[in-house]
């Protein structure tokens, strides 16, 4: 673990979170498209969706059975002639005759006349006759027009976010696409010269490139349409390139790598040179942070260890994000420590944990480039920065991942 302090001049978490969320609340997004229902889940509702039609559509039978008039049945058992067989599906528009009974499936119309359904399980069938040994009262089994929604009622309020209980409400009604408010577009842009991607074989000194994958992962994850994700190479010329496209399509651009204090640090002296922001943030992992605005478009920058990029996400994009996306905010619980813990002062510390009964476990030590083991994480446990210790069984907060 590093024991690095932190640097005089580090902001802490909450300042730059603050500034990360000056610069995107501006992207609230009012824009209204239409989804089509098997792009809806997950969207937000721009508009109230009134149902066009009532439902039940028609009166229909809940029960496979027999529709009669319930006086027919008030003396069981009785046999009645059967009329006819309706299934679902057929428009059955005959009328029951009196004194009869007309074979009904699930969800088929009911015969003009007929006030209940006997179930099939309390009938003989006969030949041309069916004998009823249970009777019973006008209603029963009979799902009447709009007892579900009328038409014209309001279905689903603007603002919701598409459950599939919604989408088969909406569905049930017939539309074929929604109003959705547009998601915040964002572009990813990694750098490195050792990144090559999936698919390719590695060569000394080569990795793969997680960063790219694994933050539009998160964006998509947290209502953002990932409109571009982009590589570039530790050459300020290229990067500068890769940017200006990235910044020309999207609302918000995030890079990953070249923030340090290493001898190829591209995204800082591109963007540092362009006015951003580039400077130590109290926190582990994550600490060197950049923030910059590029053709009106705000670019975060975050370190490239693997770690570190998706801790950075989840600390100061996260929550600006599912604000602007109108989902939940991330979930927060406080929590006993299974384990001790060492954290370095000055600084707020981020670890792995996993989430048991009685507490939450580290999954790994602190290193940021740790990713594999993040996989069995499911929180991030959060350490304030005062605190250098903290002994088993000390309670502490901990970020739903
Ligand atoms: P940097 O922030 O560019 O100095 O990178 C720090 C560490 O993260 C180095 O070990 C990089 O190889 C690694 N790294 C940077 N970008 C990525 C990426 N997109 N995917 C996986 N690892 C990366
Ligand atoms: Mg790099």
């Amino acid at each position: 673990m590093s024991t690095r302090p932190a640097t005089a001049s580090a902001r802490s978490v909450e300042e730059h979170r603050g500034r990360v969320e000056q610069l995107l609340r501006p992207l609230a997004v009012r824009d209204i498209e239409d989804a089509g229902m098997g792009e809806a889940l997950g969207r937000r509702l721009a508009e109230d969706v009134r149902a066009p039609v009532d439902l039940p559509v028609f009166r229909n039978s809940g029960m496979d059975g027999y529709a009669v008039r319930a006086e027919s049945v008030s003396v069981t058992p009785v046999t009645l002639p059967l009329a006819g067989v309706v299934a679902a599906g057929q428009p059955g528009q005959a009328p029951l005759p009196d004194g009869a009974a007309v074979k009904v499936m699930t969800g088929a119309p009911i015969p003009p006349g007929a006030d209940c359904v006997v179930p099939v399980e309390d009938t003989r069938a006969g030949d041309g006759t069916v004998t009823v040994e249970r009777g019973r009262t006008a209603g029963d089994f009979v799902r009447e027009p709009g007892t579900d929604v009328r038409a014209g009622d309001l279905l689903v309020r603007a603002g919701t976010l598409l459950a599939p209980r919604h989408i088969a409400a909406l569905a049930a009604v017939g539309l074929p696409a929604l109003p959705v408010f547009r998601r915040v577009r964002a572009a990813v842009l990694t750098t490195g010269d050792e990144l090559v991607p999936a698919g390719e074989t590695l060569r000394p000194g080569q990795i793969y490139n997680s960063n790219g994958i694994a933050l539009g992962a998160a964006l998509a994850a947290n209502g953002v349409e990932v409109v571009s994700v982009e590589h570039s190479r530790d050459d300020p010329a290229e990067f500068r390139g890769a940017l200006a496209r990235a910044a020309g399509s999207a609302d918000v651009v995030f890079t990953s790598g070249g923030v340090s204090k290493g001898d190829f640090e591209v995204v800082k002296d591109v963007l540092a040179g362009a006015g951003g922001e580039f400077g130590a943030v109290a926190v582990q992992p994550g600490g060197p942070q950049g923030l910059s605005v590029v053709d009106g478009v705000p670019v975060l920058s975050f370190p490239g260890n693997p770690v570190s990029t998706m801790v950075s996400f989840e600390v100061f994009a996260r929550p600006i994000l599912r604000e602007l996306g109108g989902l939940p905010p991330v979930a927060k619980d406080d929590v006993a420590l299974l384990d001790s813990v060492r954290s370095p002062a000055g600084r707020r510390q981020f670890l792995r944990g996993r989430l048991a009964e009685d507490g939450v476990a580290l999954v790994s030590g602190p290193g940021s480039h740790l990713i594999a083991a993040m996989a069995h994480a499911d929180v991030l446990i959060d350490i304030p920065s005062e605190v250098t210790e903290l002994a088993a069984g000390s309670i502490v907060k901990v970020w739903e991942l």
